[in-house]
């Protein structure tokens, strides 16, 4: 039963000069970071933030996130995490629905925002430059800037806009004392949107505790104040704000702060820098570091564990991610926004299976059932259900949606996951795919990783994936999208020998298409969506 805030208090509290941030070599230890979330709370409580208000926070990984994630907490509000790659008309969307009346932003976003100021319901607007970040400028104000239509041009502070640094230095650090409760939302996560229009889960301060603490449980070799943490996933999504952020602050772990996750130059540089020990990270990251052109002139050796998680890991990718950092533990690990977001994850000790999601993780649930239900026998494929402290109170002004996704059995409340998978004899779990994106060919289910695992052994491809597009004798084909290495060639037909060697004819590519780069969520998920629908278009 503890709040968010209480964690990052008791972090302060049992290890004050231990270093939480490293941004770019500027350090914080947690005696100051917790000094500047009360003193930040403190000036949000003063702007007029009340409890259970939504803020929206659009940041990329810096000290700037941390500070304002706690002291919205703190403060009593619910933080919507804001992806700073939304277009104007998803940050819309966004504002609107969840009825932000608080934004937190950094001041090169202000341009998506002003095209969109008079349509959405916020009030206050906070911007801090990236020069901000901790540990704070003393006595100096930067001007805030942004770039607009090719011009920097300085964003007006007055009226609803406010300076990130003039608020924070204009308050001690002693908020009023908000009335938060374990069981109160916290957050705001909005979907991914890899396959529909994102809906906010509301996941509670003891949804994330949980989940924090089942990861901890997880890693019991954690060593409470020694880790470092390569913070390169974003936190405005739920998987880096969990296993990234809470988690380090629950351990009193160092935050190596990565704000841009895909300059895989930088992410290099820095665990070679900070002697990072875990990396929680996403299948396309590994691969692009294990393809990358300056790989060998980093050390990254001191990486020891790794989860994975939010799509397939390819067994070609962990392999060659163990090889170059000597052994480090590289696991797959499964959730979804819903869940805050982790409930299976490879044991780090004892038998790990290539292929597999793992076993959940502590005080968690996991059915596999028919449409109609019922449990299948088994080894056989249904639809994931799981249940346990992580599973979010339901989606934010969306009854019938939350209906849908959650169910009461055995008195436990279950969400229904949308994803395809099995259980073998030793109770470890397998994702097949997602129920969606499932390709039906001439009758026959086709699930797209099957094919892309098949894809991913041809040396010349480094991305891949398979989608449906339709077909007017079989209802839908088998369509393949590849990006290829630096320097190396391959043709359609020998990628589609190679599918047909590999697979039952049904299963293989019907055609090939050729990309630079495959389509990605703001976490690195491919878009198999967006392929399919582009793909059709061509065709009609
Ligand atoms: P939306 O729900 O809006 O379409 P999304 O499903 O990408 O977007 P997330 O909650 O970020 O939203 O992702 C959860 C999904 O990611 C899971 O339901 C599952 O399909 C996929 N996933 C996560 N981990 C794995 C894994 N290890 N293997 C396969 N799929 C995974």
């Amino acid at each position: 039963g503890r709040t968010l805030p209480q964690l990052l208090e008791q972090a302060a509290k049992h290890h004050p000069d231990r270093v939480a941030l490293d941004f770019l070599g500027r350090t914080t230890n947690y005696r100051e970071l917790w000094f500047q979330v009360q003193r930040f709370a403190h000036a949000l409580q003063k702007l007029g933030v009340q409890p259970g208000e939504r803020v929206a926070v659009m940041l990329p990984n810096t000290p700037q996130f941390v500070v304002s994630f706690y002291a919205v907490l703190l403060a009593g509000g619910v933080v919507v995490n804001t992806s700073p790659l939304y277009t104007p008309h998803e940050l819309e969307h966004q504002l609107k629905d969840s009825g932000s009346e608080t934004l937190i932003m950094l001041d090169s976003f202000y341009p998506r925002y002003a095209e969109v100021q008079e349509r959405v319901p916020v009030r206050r607007v906070i911007v801090t430059g990236i020069q901000d970040a901790l540990p704070f400028p003393k006595n100096k104000l930067y001007p805030i800037k942004a770039r607009k239509d090719g011009m920097w041009v300085k964003v007006p502070i007055g009226g609803k806009v406010f300076s990130f640094t003039q608020l924070r230095k204009s308050q001690p650090p002693i908020p009023q004392p908000a009335a938060v409760t374990p069981g109160d939302v916290a957050l705001l996560q909005y979907t991914g949107g890899t396959t529909g229009v994102p809906k906010g889960a509301m996941l509670t301060h003891e949804n994330l505790v949980s989940n924090a603490e089942q990861c901890r449980m997880w890693m019991s070799d954690l060593r409470e104040g020694q880790e470092v943490t390569m913070a390169a996933i974003p936190f405005f999504h739920v998987y880096g704000m969990t296993v990234s952020m809470n988690l380090s602050v629950m351990t009193g772990a160092t935050m190596v702060l990565v704000p841009n996750a895909r300059d895989i130059k930088m992410v290099l540089t820095q665990i070679a820098r900070t002697k990072a020990t875990l990396f929680p990270g996403v299948p396309t990251l590994y691969n692009a570091i294990n393809n990358h052109p300056d790989l060998a002139r980093h050390d990254v050796t001191s990486i020891r564990a790794c989860i994975s998680g939010s799509a397939p890991l390819l067994l070609e990718t962990s392999r060659k991610f163990k090889e170059i950092t000597h052994g480090a533990n590289l696991v797959e690990g499964y959730g979804l926004t819903e869940t805050s977001p982790v409930t299976h994850v490879n044991p780090i000790f004892g038998e790990q299976q290539e292929g597999s999601i793992g076993l959940p993780v502590p005080g968690t649930d996991a059915l596999i059932m028919d449409d109609a239900g019922q449990p299948v026998a088994q080894g056989e494929i249904g639809e994931l259900w799981v249940a346990g402290p992580q599973v979010m109170k339901g989606y934010w002004q969306r009854p019938d949606e939350t209906d849908k996704t959650i169910r009461d059995l055995d008195g436990k409340r279950w969400l229904l996951t949308g994803d395809m998978a099995r259980m073998d004899e030793k109770g470890y779990f397998q994702i097949v795919d997602r129920k969606k994106e499932l390709i039906i060919a001439g009758g026959y289910n086709i699930y797209p990783r099957e094919v892309e695992e098949v894809l991913m052994t041809h040396p010349a491809v480094l991305e891949a994936a398979a989608v449906g597009i339709p077909d007017t004798y079989r209802g839908e084909s088998v369509h393949a999208v590849v990006a290829l290495k630096p320097g190396m060639h391959v043709t359609e037909k020998e990628i589609i020998a190679l599918c047909r060697a590999e697979l039952s004819a049904y299963k293989a590519p019907r055609s090939v298409e050729f990309r630079s780069e495959l389509p990605k969520t703001a976490v690195g998920k491919i878009l198999r969506r967006q392929l399919a629908k582009e793909a059709a278009e061509r065709r009609s």
